[in-house]
């Protein structure tokens, strides 16, 4: 029986419900009058039910699917304007237990090498991601309670804040760690962690048993369950995914929404960020296994449709996707995307060789971050190195607080013009750093109120004279 509030995976995610919901979508693909009222509640930019965002991905009237991605662009252009935050995925290790079916890092795979970061080689890693600019992490590691136990995961983290080379630092790591106890969810709060992520990879259990099906990771329950556990261990910033192409789109589509919906009924916040990653090509995998791939255009669908569902949740893009791609969902409604990412375990100090297989999945998007943030003022959006927020202490309600009362306007945009600003003085050649003070001239003029443009304007001065990391 479907229940928002239960804390039981199985009643929060009701298979019965998600079923039920994709025939009604189905039933009312071309009913115009349906749409258009699912419309006008989505214009209201507050969000619509499960129910109601399948009903518009699943929209074949072209008029209406017009309307569906001006609206995501619009609720894009409200909430986050053309700002679009930056970060870099650091894998610690590669060793894992589990048995999933789409992962290279299976521990059946025999012929990959399995490597894991000493203290000293996550140093030469953050050192090489702060020389690219980097400010904000998202750490990886499998699952092996004896190879990486969440002590190994602490270090790290105590390692990576601690580290400061020249004019860098990184501000804020987010942590994509396997499912673990309250107690667990504790101590990485204690370590300072930004968003805990962990993608749910199908929500329909029966393809998530038989792509799991061995190892601590195949218990379904346990696994959808982990975001409110790492709720109840203190994490109020959380941040869910699926990995298309692994089961039916529509079905995890609903599900996701589903899961955004619990947390935000059950918990008081609902998450932080969705990623959109879709499955890629890898070592070990047999790509027969998945025949649920999706094509670019129903990839747009998705992310106009999450857009418009869940508008406080930032969304995430990785490098996964080619440049083309990334471009086409950007005005859609991505918030952050990866730059210059290495997926092998120590591919930042000693870059990727082609022949090295410790690699978790293909990267699409091979291009350096400086080329990602020229490319990005190029189409006109400002490539962002903010962590105020985190910084400040507004995660969790506080955070959607403000999101909520589009107070966060005043905040993102000086806050994003400052650490831009921090990277052309550091890291950017004099061609990318021409456009982007040309471009800070005229985006400082967009910042509505008046106190906050004078300060930013200041701060920026002083960030040319040699300060750093100011924030609002
Ligand atoms: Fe391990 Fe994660 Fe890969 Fe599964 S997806 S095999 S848990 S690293
Ligand atoms: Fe993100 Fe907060 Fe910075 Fe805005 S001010 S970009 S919400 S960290």
């Amino acid at each position: 029986m479907y229940n928002v509030m239960s804390p039981k995976a199985e009643e929060f995610i009701s298979d019965e419900e998600i079923r039920e919901c994709l025939d009604y979508a189905q039933k009312n693909k071309k009913n115009e009058a349906l749409i258009s009222q699912i419309l006008e509640k989505a214009k209201k930019m507050k969000g619509i039910s499960h129910k109601e965002a399948i009903v518009l991905l699943d929209c074949e009237l072209e008029e209406k699917n017009q309307e569906i991605f001006q609206l995501a662009e619009q609720i894009k252009q409200e909430f986050y304007g053309n700002r679009i935050v930056m970060f870099a995925p650091l894998y610690l290790s590669n060793y894992c237990i589990n048995g999933c079916e789409y992962c290279p890092y299976h521990a059946k795979n025999r012929h990959i090498s399995r490597k894991k970061l000493t203290q000293e080689e996550v140093r030469r890693e953050v050192i090489a991601l702060q020389d690219m600019g980097h400010k904000r992490l998202a750490l990886e590691a499998g699952e092996d309670p004896v190879n990486n136990p969440l002590e190994y995961i602490l270090e790290c983290i105590h390692t990576i804040y601690s580290i400061r080379h020249k004019n860098g630092a990184i501000r804020r790591v987010n942590v994509n760690i396997a499912a673990t106890t309250v107690e667990d969810y504790r101590k990485l709060k204690e370590a300072g962690i930004g968003t805990y992520i962990l993608f749910q990879e199908t929500y329909d259990k029966k393809q998530y048993e038989k792509l799991h099906p061995t190892g601590p990771k195949s218990n379904y329950e346990y696994h959808t369950e982990a975001m409110d556990r790492a709720m109840d261990g203190g994490i109020d910033d959380v941040g869910l995914g699926v990995l298309f192409g692994l089961n039916n789109y529509r079905y995890d589509f609903t599900g996701i929404i589903m899961h955004a919906e619990h947390l935000e009924a059950f918990k008081g916040v609902g998450p932080h960020t969705i990623s959109v990653p879709r499955v890629r090509r890898a070592d070990d995998i047999d790509p027969d296994v998945f025949d649920n791939g999706i094509s670019d255009e129903t990839f747009q669908k998705i992310v106009a449709c999450i857009r418009i569902a869940v508008p406080y949740t930032g969304m995430i893009v990785s490098t996964r996707e080619s440049a083309k791609t990334r471009e086409k969902v950007l005005h859609l409604g991505v918030s952050q995307i990866s730059g210059g990412s290495r997926t092998s375990v120590g591919g930042y100090y000693e870059e990727e060789q082609e022949e090295d297989n410790s690699a978790q999945f293909d990267v699409s998007d091979r291009r350096t971050l400086e080329e990602v943030v020229h490319w990005l003022m190029d189409l006109g959006y400002v490539p962002s190195f903010c962590t105020a927020c985190y910084r400040e202490g507004r995660t969790g309600d506080r955070f959607m607080e403000l999101l909520k009362n589009r107070q966060i306007v005043n905040c993102c945009h000086p806050n994003a013009l400052m650490t831009l600003k921090e990277f052309l003085e550091d890291y950017a050649s004099p061609q990318t750093k021409e456009i982007g003070e040309k471009l800070i001239a005229e985006e400082l003029k967009k910042i509505p109120n008046e106190k906050v443009r004078l300060k930013a304007r200041e701060y920026i001065d002083n960030i040319q004279n040699g300060g750093r990391d100011f924030r609002f």
